[in-house]
């Protein structure tokens, strides 16, 4: 049997919120994770259940009104671990780990590439910083780093403004700028939403040869189950701020335990399903986190709800063992409460 591999990021009991006019948001409202060297953690969930602000948590990259409330983030790279909130700003190993250690891709590649500065300036820069190239070298990496997220005639686009580029062109030189220090964690939102299948085909590819080469652990963010599907080997379903149901990928498709997961799944249209049927789809919607329902937040849109018990109480989170838990009051006689 395959050995654990050991955890290169271990986050524990993260919150963070932000301030509205209407109160504090709890975004991220306890989130427990680890990501291993090698393997890819693929978090899944509806649009709102604070995957993104979990993510940028990490590289404490909240936005202004925003702010980690608590909880830890252990990095455990080369040297001693040390807990990333608790680092101050100007710290090396901060800087170290955005764009060296650790790669970002962002979900909004226009918003996040400076639009006055050249692509090839950006990715020089982030190489010369992180790998110490000369100019000179770096130029000549960043031309293969264009060319292998799939950027035609990277000789002449290196130099394009991102307002020059499509969409796709952007999320894909936002792609290579975030994989050219070879980075040993590479935390990726929603990378491939923005380009077609055949690119994104290639991407895939990419952080796959990547991962083999370098042990590199990836945090991918996305909707579609079926990348899930390709690329995962644990899978985290995040709801309204938690981390509702963790396990291996195989296990969550063949025997997902949260309704709300069993309810994602059965969303997928599948090829050959009967056309005559209605795809299911999960009623309701991701309620507003200033307005938390109470008890279990999901029990408004759960098919399985034990009225008077799921309204009231929190759901427990129960441990099955073999990396698997859940947040959900229909196992409660099952595994050990976490
Ligand atoms: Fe549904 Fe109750 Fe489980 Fe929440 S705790 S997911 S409402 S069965």
């Amino acid at each position: 049997m395959e050995q654990p591999s050991r955890p290169l990021l271990e986050i524990s009991g993260l919150h963070t919120g932000f301030d509205t006019f209407d109160g504090r948001v709890r975004a991220v409202d306890g989130v427990d994770l680890e990501v291993h060297a090698g393997k890819t953690l693929c978090v899944v969930g509806e649009s709102g259940c604070g995957k993104s602000v979990t993510a940028r948590s990490i590289l404490r990259l909240v936005e202004d009104s925003g702010s980690i409330d608590a909880g830890t983030i252990t990095w455990h790279g080369d040297g001693a671990p040390f807990d990333i909130l608790s680092l101050d700003p100007r710290d090396k190993r901060l800087q170290r780990l955005r764009g060296g250690d650790i790669g970002m891709i962002f979900q909004e590649p226009a918003a996040s590439l400076l639009q006055l500065r050249t692509i090839g300036a950006q990715l020089i820069e982030t190489l010369r910083i992180h790998t110490g190239l000369d100019k000179r070298a770096a130029r000549a990496r960043a031309v293969e780093l264009l060319d292998s997220v799939g950027i035609p005639d990277p000789q002449r686009r290196i130099d394009a403004y991102p307002f020059q580029l499509s969409g796709g062109m952007c999320q894909r030189a936002m792609i290579a700028i975030a994989l050219c220090a070879n980075p040993s964690l590479l935390i990726a939102d929603e990378p491939t939403t923005a380009l077609d299948v055949t690119t994104q085909a290639r991407i895939l590819d990419l952080i796959r040869s990547l991962q083999a080469e370098h042990r590199m652990a990836v945090m991918f963010i996305t909707h579609d189950l079926g990348v899930v599907a390709e690329l995962a080997d644990e899978v985290a379903v995040m709801y309204l701020g938690r981390v509702v149901e963790r396990a291996p990928v195989d296990e969550i498709f063949a025997d997902p335990k949260h309704p709300y997961t069993k309810a994602l799944l059965a969303s997928v249209p599948v090829l050959g399903r009967d056309r005559r049927r209605d795809l299911p789809t999960i009623p309701g919607a991701v309620p507003n986190p200033l307005h938390r329902p109470s008890g279990c937040s999901f029990h408004p849109r759960c098919a399985e709800a034990i009225a008077g018990k799921c309204d009231v109480d929190a759901p427990p989170e129960v441990n099955f063992g073999g990396g698997r838990t859940a947040e959900c009051v229909l196992y409660e006689t099952e595994g050990a409460k976490a």
